[in-house]
């Protein structure tokens, strides 16, 4: 399409930008429609993305489902029956949550539980996005921080933890800090694996300094498999971003996981052929409205408020963000919607920030003769489907249809 007239600039096209140029034009029902439009940029000339999967909890559907993405998320997501926690020393079963299994998450939140890549998310929400005729997308547009926002139309950092627009208006804020966690990702095909190795289900083993996750993606034809291990020598990466992504040379995981790991994970560990390895960083807790909007500018998603992995809810966050703006642009003039809308997100996003921090701690329990994790795995044991289900995250969002 040709350029558009807009009041918005949306940087990024990620799972945020995307999600809010979506909401924004396709307003749920109740919210008013009218001619509007918005230009994305993005600095990336094609988007694509291999070897990343994610799981979306129904807090996150919920919103997916009401653009009108139900039938293209379930041609190309599972819905994993179970989330099962095992023992990374012993391979033991700890605690167990239904999911898919008796209708568990379904009947109580009123979405899926479901699992996918992040590039089948990231192409369901480009198309529907184009389906609108009302977004112009222009790629090979990088954001530079010197831009300035000045008269133009308002601005939208939906561009990731390294947020160039964030670095523009926010200064004062320091750059990402490495968290002296890496990850390990990989997708491999579950017709490769002997049949035990397969799965239908999300399944996490938590170590001492470190947990492996394992769900099906890609309606359920490949297993995603995450590693994150605590790994104190992360200074050569600490100083550099272009290490983001990169293949890894298995030392890694052999060196920090397979020792340990029970047999048949080892097995499964090893019969990977290729791994990606992302150092992780993050940025101090959102501690008020100010962190997410100044002026006429506001951020979403990662740029806002980055999330360490182990609630499995940054993009999820991003989402509800660009519900929560959209639903705010449709209530007032712009810049007062920005300011609106941070002042409805940012406790809830402090809240999953601290939650995804403490469940790292969690995750990789390690004391004096192992008392921390004989305390955690007893917890798990006996608490496990209530500590497993967090109905405050969960029931949070859109009221259920
Ligand atoms: C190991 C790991 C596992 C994870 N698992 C999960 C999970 O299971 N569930 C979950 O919900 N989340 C998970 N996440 C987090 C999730 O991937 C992110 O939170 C989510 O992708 C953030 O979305 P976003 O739109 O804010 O940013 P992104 O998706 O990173 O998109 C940012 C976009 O901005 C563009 N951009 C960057 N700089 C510029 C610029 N200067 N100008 C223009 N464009 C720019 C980028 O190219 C990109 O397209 C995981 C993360 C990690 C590291």
């Amino acid at each position: 399409m040709g350029t558009v007239n807009s009041d918005l600039r949306v940087v990024g096209a990620g799972i945020g930008g995307l999600s809010l140029a979506l909401a924004h034009i396709r307003p749920p029902r109740g919210l008013g429609r009218d001619e509007r439009r918005l230009v994305i940029q993005e600095k990336t000339p094609v988007l694509s993305e291999v070897g990343a999967g994610l799981q979306l909890g129904p807090n996150a559907v919920r919103h997916l489902f009401s653009w009108g993405l139900a039938s293209a998320l379930r041609s190309v997501a599972f819905e994993p029956q179970r989330l099962i926690i095992h023992s990374f020393l012993n391979g033991q079963i700890l605690a167990q949550l239904p999911l898919a299994e008796q209708g568990r998450i379904l009947n109580q939140y009123g979405a899926p539980y479901l699992t996918l890549r992040r590039a089948d998310l990231q192409q369901i929400l480009l198309q529907a996005v184009n389906e609108t005729g009302a977004v112009e997308l222009q790629l090979n547009q990088a954001w530079q921080p010197e831009s300035g926002v000045g008269s133009g139309p308002c601005v939208i950092g939906g561009d990731g933890l390294w947020s160039a627009v964030r670095a523009s208006v926010w200064p004062e804020a320091q750059a990402p800090k490495a968290t002296g966690h890496v990850a390990w990702r990989a997708l491999v095909s579950q017709k490769a694996l002997p049949a035990a190795w397969r799965s239908d289900s999300v399944r996490v083993w938590l170590g001492p300094r470190c947990h492996v996750v394992a769900y099906p993606v890609a309606a359920g034809e490949q297993l995603n498999l995450v590693a994150i291990a605590n790994q104190k020598d992360l200074q050569a990466i600490a100083s550099t971003t272009a290490n983001w992504d990169q293949e890894a040379d298995l030392n890694g995981v052999r060196t920090l996981l397979l020792p340990q790991a029970p047999a048949a994970l080892r097995a499964l560990l090893e019969a990977v052929p290729a791994w990606r390895q992302w150092p992780l960083f993050d940025r101090p807790l959102v501690r008020s409205a100010a962190d997410m909007a100044r002026g006429r500018v506001a951020l979403l998603g990662d740029a806002a408020h980055p999330m360490r992995p182990y609630f499995a809810q940054g993009a999820a966050m991003a989402i509800e963000d660009a519900s929560e703006l959209a639903a705010a642009l449709s209530e007032c003039p712009t810049e007062l919607a920005l300011s609106r809308y941070a002042e409805r997100r940012w406790q809830r996003c402090a809240r999953v920030q601290f939650a995804s921090v403490r469940n790292g701690r969690i995750f990789h329990a390690n004391g004096p003769f192992g008392w921390v994790q004989k305390a955690r795995d007893a917890s798990l044991r006996l608490f496990g489907p209530q500590l497993l289900d967090p109905a405050w995250l969960y029931g949070g969002g859109p009221p259920l249809s």
